[in-house]
């Protein structure tokens, strides 16, 4: 391929009317553009005018010298391939032409054929070396843009906020910005490519990068985050996303962490002063109850009817915040970790069968049946706090009393898995419907309807379950039909 002749500017520059002639003459059909010239400063001043991209030039001129002109050529115009057509076609005089710049030398008398030949082979040199510097403008270009790109690139992630790293597949830090640094506690002028345990001291973070790194995690949801801390008061919160090549594959990680120092000092601000106004209110709020109480039992048949009930509704209500304080207490304890700090060994069994005969006046007053399915062959004892095993279970029985209508039935089903021992809690009341299967689990979260309406609760039952179950190692999951009923079940590790 090359630029069609038409787009070719020819010129010709010899003082011999009759060569001219002839050149144009074979030159023209061809489709060439021609421009012609008698004189040496004629060509030359040509060329400022015209879009010429090939030179036929004589050296015998009368004017100039013709290895004058072509040196001049070859220095304004080092574009253009000059062909030299000459009577005195001597070594000599070839080897200076080339020296000086000429691409060709074509001896006189030539016949029309060499000319074509020679004048294609030109536009063909001329249209290589055009492609050759669009190629390298190309190139300078992309190197460029790519430079600038990556500058950009890295400005931006330099003045990020947050912790960013980059890894490759085998989980090496390639990039990370200063913030990343100072989270990390690492000198500002820490540099990248040594090994991970470099930079993250923290072994379980260290595991989940690699993971990360080596694709572990692909899939859209699948983003496991992880929480920890840098010294005594910093605590910071990281998640990683595996990087995908074209084909899918995985290439490596970005890991992006966040500080929550602030917010876990305000969340246990929060804590301690849930913890604490708990605290103050529940002795006034017993008395208050038991004298209610007191006083209940001392009215009757004395007070109006009216009057009674309103003493027993105020009752009720001090009963209902004192559930809740303690629910709120429960929970601020949990969060401080200090419960599950004593794990004994525990008979599960045994322990489902004294809730179950403790929780059993509850559920006769509602006709329900509660029984418990053993497992199949004995099971090892539970390593855990009993006081929280029974919180958990506790919590969860009742609930099933609580939302199954009367006469309903629950049965406790005790089995094993190779790891966990598994208790599945399943009743025969509302169930729960699809969009607030794993609300339930948040604090304060109660499911409002026609059925549960009556029904007196804090909201804080399962969040205390969830929260004991984390603790401990174990996992709660639900499975429930409207109007059919629930099963929760609950696994515990051995
Ligand atoms: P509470 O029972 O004090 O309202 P929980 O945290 O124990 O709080 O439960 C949250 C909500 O989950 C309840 O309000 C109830 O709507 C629903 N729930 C819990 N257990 C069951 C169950 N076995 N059957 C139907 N709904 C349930």
């Amino acid at each position: 391929m090359s630029d069609a002749p038409e787009q070719v500017g020819v010129l010709i520059v010899d003082d011999e009317p009759r060569i001219r002639d002839g050149l144009r003459r074979v030159l023209e059909p061809m489709g060439y553009r021609l421009a012609l010239a008698g004189l040496g400063r004629e060509g030359l001043a040509l060329l400022e005018q015209e879009d010429i991209s090939i030179v036929l030039l004589d050296l015998q001129l009368p004017d100039i010298n013709g290895m004058e002109v072509l040196r001049t050529i070859c220095s304004r115009h080092p574009a253009i391939v000059v062909i030299i057509i000459t009577g005195f076609g001597t070594v000599q005089t070839a080897a200076e032409a080339m020296r000086n710049g000429a691409y060709d030398l074509l001896p006189k008398p030539f016949e029309p054929e060499q000319l074509r030949i020679a004048i294609n082979r030109a536009r063909e040199k001329m249209f290589l070396e055009k492609e050759a510097r669009r190629l390298q403008q190309d190139r300078l270009r992309t190197l460029a843009d790519l430079s600038l790109e990556k500058s950009r690139t890295h400005t931006i992630i330099d003045a990020l906020p947050i912790g960013v790293m980059v890894t490759n597949a085998l989980g090496e830090a390639v990039l990370f910005n200063p913030t990343f640094l100072r989270y990390m506690a690492l000198p500002p002028e820490t540099k990248e490519g040594a090994p991970l345990g470099a930079y993250v001291h923290d072994d379980a973070l260290r595991k989940l990068i690699l993971e990360f790194s080596q694709g572990c995690h692909i899939g859209p949801d699948d983003s496991p985050t992880y929480e920890f801390s840098v010294g005594e008061d910093r605590f910071l919160f990281a998640r990683g996303r595996p990087v995908l090549g074209k084909r899918g594959e995985c290439v490596g990680a970005v890991v992006t962490i966040v500080d929550i120092t602030a917010m876990k000092v305000l969340d246990r601000l929060k804590r301690e002063f849930v913890a604490k106004v708990s605290h103050e209110l529940r002795s006034p709020l017993s008395t208050i109850h038991e004298q209610l109480a007191v006083v209940l039992s001392d009215l009757v048949g004395q007070v109006s009817p009216a009057d009674e009930h309103l003493l027993s509704r105020a009752k009720e209500k001090t009963q209902g915040l004192i559930a809740l304080i303690g629910d709120l207490l429960d929970l601020s304890r949990i969060e401080s970790g200090i419960v599950c700090e004593t794990p004994k060994s525990v008979n599960l069994e045994e322990l489902l069968e004294n809730i179950i005969s403790f929780l059993g006046t509850k559920a006769a007053a509602k006709k329900q049946t509660i029984t418990l399915s053993r497992a199949s062959e004995p099971l090892p004892p539970i390593k855990a706090d009993p006081l929280a095993l029974e919180s958990i279970f506790g919590n969860v029985i009742t609930n099933a009393i609580n939302y199954t209508p009367e006469h309903g039935h629950i049965k406790l089903l005790l089995s094993r898995t190779a790891t966990h021992a598994r208790v599945a809690v399943r009743d025969t009341g509302f169930g729960i419907e699809e969009r607030h299967l794993d609300k339930i689990f948040e604090r304060f979260y109660r499911i409002k309807n026609e059925r549960t309406r009556y029904i007196t609760g804090t909201g804080l039952g399962l969040p205390i379950v969830k929260g004991l179950l984390d603790a401990i190692g174990g996992q709660i999951q639900v499975d429930s039909t409207p109007d059919k009923g629930s099963t929760f079940t609950v696994l515990l590790p051995f």
